[in-house]
């Protein structure tokens, strides 16, 4: 009885902790849904202290439109803001929180290419990934102390916990995501922005763009994980997928039109 018991509790935290992404590679899960979102809060709170907030209201209307037509496609509540630096940079938190930086309007050209990115960093936490890489890095008991140290960025468990989350690039953490974790992001972020009815064609002129940019890049779009080109080859051979994707969503009537 004791035995069948204690298989049984085994069973379940192995249950709780391997979960499957959503591209069917299996992945160690292990923070709590709520712990890593609190974490996803705090995170966004410290770079607002930090990093100036945007307020043209044009600029604002602009990519709270691309955002939008993304995440509702999603579901739930999602906070965007844009900040003004010039690097080509964004992110997206879990607890459903978005950053775009100006810099990345300069390398994103239109609303289609500005979808690619932010469907990249919404795929990244719709995968969870920032959790699975928090999960292998510290232990679940550590919750309410992991995010305390995110409010005090300065700190090293602080600051490889912006890198963990993605954002570690204004601490000077440069932790860029696995290639696995990367390509999936660009796999799911394509047809999610297909899906909002954006042209999924326009994603391999960004990444054009991105490596055009080249130098001052953040960690989120290293060419390293992976290469432009490996990367712009993977997108095509999604593409008659997400074409796809959009004519239906065109059918439904989704025709995003940001300015
Ligand atoms: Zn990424």
């Amino acid at each position: 009885m004791f035995i069948r018991m204690f298989m049984l509790i085994t069973g379940l935290a192995l249950l709780a902790g391997c979960t499957t992404s959503p591209t069917g590679r299996s992945q160690l899960v292990l923070m709590p849904e709520s712990e890593i979102n609190q974490m996803g809060l705090q995170a966004f709170t410290t770079i607002k202290k930090e990093t100036r907030v945007d307020r043209s209201t044009v600029t604002n209307r602009y990519v709270q439109c691309v955002a939008q037509a993304i995440t509702r496609e999603v579901g739930g509540n999602w906070e965007v803001v844009v900040f003004n630096d010039s690097d080509a940079n964004a992110f997206a938190l879990p607890g459903g929180k978005i950053g775009v930086y100006t810099g990345m309007l300069k390398v994103a050209e239109n609303q289609d290419q500005l979808a690619t990115v932010i469907g990249h960093e919404v795929a990244h936490v719709l995968a969870h990934h920032s959790n699975e890489r928090v999960s292998q890095k510290f232990a679940v008991e550590q919750g309410l102390g992991l995010i305390n140290a995110i409010a005090n960025p300065q700190s090293g468990t602080g600051q490889t916990l912006m890198g963990l989350l993605g954002v570690g690039a204004q601490y000077g953490v440069l932790m860029p995501y696995s290639r696995i974790q990367e390509s999936e992001a660009d796999t799911m972020g394509l047809d999610l922005m297909a899906k909002a009815g954006f042209n999924p064609r326009e994603s391999t002129r960004l990444w054009i763009n991105m490596s055009r940019a080249g130098g001052g890049q953040p960690p989120e779009f290293l060419s390293t994980h992976p290469s432009h080109s490996t990367r712009i080859s993977d997108l095509n051979r999604h593409m008659q997928v997400a074409l796809q994707l959009q004519s239906r969503a065109q059918q439904q009537g989704k025709h995003p039109a940001c300015k």
